[in-house]
Formats: structure tokens, sequence, C-alpha cells
């Protein structure tokens, strides 16, 4: 290959490769590989898949989050010309590594520290991993302003928002309606949600997405953190931005606009649109993702989430009035939340009491103030709500447990 050919190929680095939205994303890069110069790929315990992308797409590093996988991966990279690193400190050094676009899709609050490296080096980050925003959305903004990158949204609502207000003033903006499916529990009575197991928690009846959103959308956390990462995004106030249950998912967003017009976005429910949207961003290019048979699909639904049913929305308006550290805090002590339910130590609807009652210590310890957080004080209220989540919840096991009678 020439050098001239070389500097065509945009560099691209992706986090989170092996997960759902990393290898949606690895599937639009494989299919014009002669476009794309892999500069790192990122993953877990998974270092099977990891190291086979990264051979197959040529990356120069391979990186797993987990120093004990190192000797793995790099057995499976021997003599493939990839490198292979392992913890914190090589996902930093991996986003310090130049890129034009970086797929920022680890799952949690882990997102986060890789994500604002790469922002300093005024690179297009690809926003799948939404934590981000709700632990520490204007530090985010700040620091994409600081170093001219740009921030684009990967998950559907907000890539359907940013869509719709293309061209569009933001003052012009009345609310904004983000669609949620209402999950895979979404027909169960209240008194059978106690019950629920991970399993069926964990069933979408629209999207295949990483076990721990998909859980996430039957509790609404997922819609919480969409609300919030909407807020901290677009810089709309709390009372602007809605939820709507839309079983069919084919509807993402809404933009409603100060003459009463409201814009809609429409796809089917693959992620492959809204990566490939900020993949081509801000050309639209083709995209292999089934398209729209208005006519069989034939009607539309919604309704008004219930709010006893979905208790995380009313915590996100919580959050998002608080500000300071809530966010933070409130991710930490769902992403515990969840995985004591995983784990089948909690039940499914004590999830969201748990969120609130770290949330309640937090605000009467006063550690959810703070006037322009910086990331060190976002990881400290990490940490500390992780600690009280653990805590109030060995609380939740003596009179209830998974699968018994509230
Ligand atoms: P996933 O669980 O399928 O994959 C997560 C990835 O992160 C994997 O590569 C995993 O190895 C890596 N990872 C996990 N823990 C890590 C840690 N501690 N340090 C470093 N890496 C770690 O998750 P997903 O469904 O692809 O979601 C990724 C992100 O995108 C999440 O923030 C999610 O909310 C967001 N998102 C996902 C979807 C979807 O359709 N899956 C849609 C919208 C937004
Ligand atoms: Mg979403």
């Amino acid at each position: 290959m020439t050098g001239a050919m070389q500097a065509d190929r945009r560099r691209v680095s992706i986090f989170g490769a092996t997960g759902s939205i990393g290898q949606s994303t690895l599937d639009l890069i494989a299919r014009a590989p002669s476009a794309y110069e892999v500069v790192a790929l990122t993953g877990g315990a998974n270092v099977d898949r990891l190291a086979a992308d990264a051979i197959r797409l040529k990356a120069g590093i391979a990186v797993t989050a987990y120093p004990e996988r190192l000797h793995d991966l790099r057995a499976r990279l021997a003599g493939s010309g990839v490198e292979a690193a392992a913890g914190e400190a090589a996902l930093l050094e991996a986003a310090d590594r130049p890129a034009d676009w970086i797929m920022s899709a680890i799952v949690g609050a882990a997102g986060l520290p890789p994500g604002l490296r790469a922002l300093r080096h005024g690179t297009v980050l690809a926003l799948a991993n939404k934590e981000s925003l709700v632990c520490a959305g204007p530090i985010l903004m700040a620091e994409a302003a600081r170093h001219g990158a740009t921030i684009l949204p990967v998950d559907s609502e907000h890539s359907a928002v940013f869509q719709a207000l293309r061209g569009e003033d933001i003052a012009t903006v009345e609310k904004v309606v983000i669609t949620a499916s209402g999950g895979g529990l979404r027909d169960w009575s209240l008194a059978r949600l106690p019950h629920a197991t991970p399993a069926e928690a964990g069933a979408h009846p629209n999207w295949d997405m990483g076990q721990r959103i998909t859980i996430d959308s039957a509790s609404m956390f997922n819609k919480a953190m969409e609300l919030i990462e909407t807020h901290e995004f677009f810089g709309l106030p709390p009372e602007r931005i809605e939820t709507i249950v839309h079983p069919q998912s084919l509807i993402h967003a809404l933009v409603q606009f100060c003459d009463g017009a409201m814009m809609a976005h429409l796809g089917a429910p693959d992620m492959r649109h809204a990566i490939g949207h900020a993949l081509h961003w801000p050309t639209r290019q083709d995209l292999p993702v089934a398209r729209l048979d208005l006519a069989e699909i034939a009607r539309l639904d919604f309704a008004a989430p219930d709010p006893a049913r979905y208790p995380a929305l009313a915590l996100a308006e919580r959050v998002m009035a608080t500000g300071g550290l809530a966010g933070a805090a409130f991710n930490a002590a769902k992403e515990v939340a969840l995985d004591l339910f995983i784990g089948g130590r909690l039940p499914f609807t004590e999830m969201a009491p748990l969120v609130e009652r770290v949330l309640d210590r937090m605000a009467a310890e006063g550690c959810l103030e703070a006037q322009g957080p910086t990331l060190d004080m976002v990881l400290q209220a990490d940490r500390l709500a992780r600690d009280r989540a653990a805590d109030l919840a060995g609380t939740y096991e003596t009179p209830r447990r998974a699968g018994q009678m509230p």
C-alpha cells in the first residue's frame, strides 16, 4: 500500500469492541476495510474474540481491561504483529494514540476515563457510553470544547434528536420526547414484577443489546439515564424533556419546536443506524439496515409511562434537579443494584428503592453537592455510592429474597 493510500484511511479505535455496540461497529468497519486503519481495540475478559477481531482487522494494539487476561491475550496474538496490553493505564494509553474517530462503547462508569482522555486529542468521539454523560456531563462537554473535539451521540434516541436538530436553532425547541419500548416486562402485572428473574428481565422485545442495558430497559433505569443524557448533551432543562412508551421502537425520538411542528425520527431498531450515522457524519452513506415498510407496520402506539411501574424515571428528575455529584452517585448505585439483581440477591422491584436510599443517604451527608465537580470528585462519589449501596443492600436480604413475595 502506498503512503498516499495509507493517509486516506481514517484512523479508528473502538473501546468496548467485544460488546454489542463494539461488534456492530466492527461490522460496519469490516465492510470497508480499505477505508479504515484500526488503531486500537479494547475488551474485557473475552480475549478470544478481542484477539480474533484485532488480527482480522489488523489493529495496532489490543487491550484487555483485566491484567489477569494479558497472558492469554498475548498467546492468541503471538506472531500477528498486533501489540497486547492490559489494565486501566493501558486503556488510557490506547486513548492517547492518534485516531480520527473513537467509539466509546465500554459499559458502565469504567468508560468515562478513556473517553475523557480521547477528547484531549481533539478527536471525534462517538459516545455510546451514556454513563459518561450521566456521571460527568459538564466535565465531558467542557473538555470537548476546550480541545475542539466533537462528541456524537450513539444512543439511538440521542442520535435521533441530533438528526432532528440538524440546521435548527436549539432555542426554538419546546420539548424533546424520547421513546421507550417499556422493556421485556412491560405487560407483567405489578404484583408479578418482584418475581422477575434476570433472564426474564434480560429478554428485550425489539432490541438485541448487552445484558445490562436490556435489564435496565425493563426497569427503565436505561430511560432514566437517557433523560439525564439528553439534559447534559443538548443542554435542555429537565422540564423540556419527556419520555413516552412506544412499544414498536420505530420512532426513536421527537423534537417539538415553538411553532408546534414535531419532527420524528424513524428507523428499524438496529444500532448500526446510530453507529453508522456517527461513523459517516457529517455525510450520510448507505447502511446495511432494514428499511421500514409503513403499510406493513400499519400503526404506531404510544402511552404515558406508569410511575408505579417505572420508579427510576422519578429518580432521574431528582438527579437533574440536584446536579453536582448526583448523577455519579445515581449511576454507581444503579450499577450495584443491577449486579445484585443479576446475582439473584435483590428483587427486580427493589433496585429503584435501593438507589433512592443511596441518594437519600448521600444527600443527608452533603456528598452530592459540588460546584463544578472534577473527575476526581466524580470518581470519589462513584466509590462512595458503591459502598453505601452495598451497605444498604444488606438490609434487604433478610426480609426479602429474589423470588419471594414482598
Ligand atoms: P456489552 O456488555 O455488550 O459490552 C461492553 C463492553 O465493555 C465489552 O467490550 C466489555 O468487554 C467492556 N467492558 C466491560 N467492563 C469493562 C471494564 N470494567 N473496563 C473496560 N471495559 C469493560 O455492552 P453494550 O450493550 O455494547 O453497551 C455498551 C455501552 O453502550 C453502554 O454504555 C450502553 O449503555 C450503551 N448503549 C448500548 C446500546 C445497545 O444496543 N447495546 C444502545 C445504546 C447505548
Ligand atoms: Mg437508547
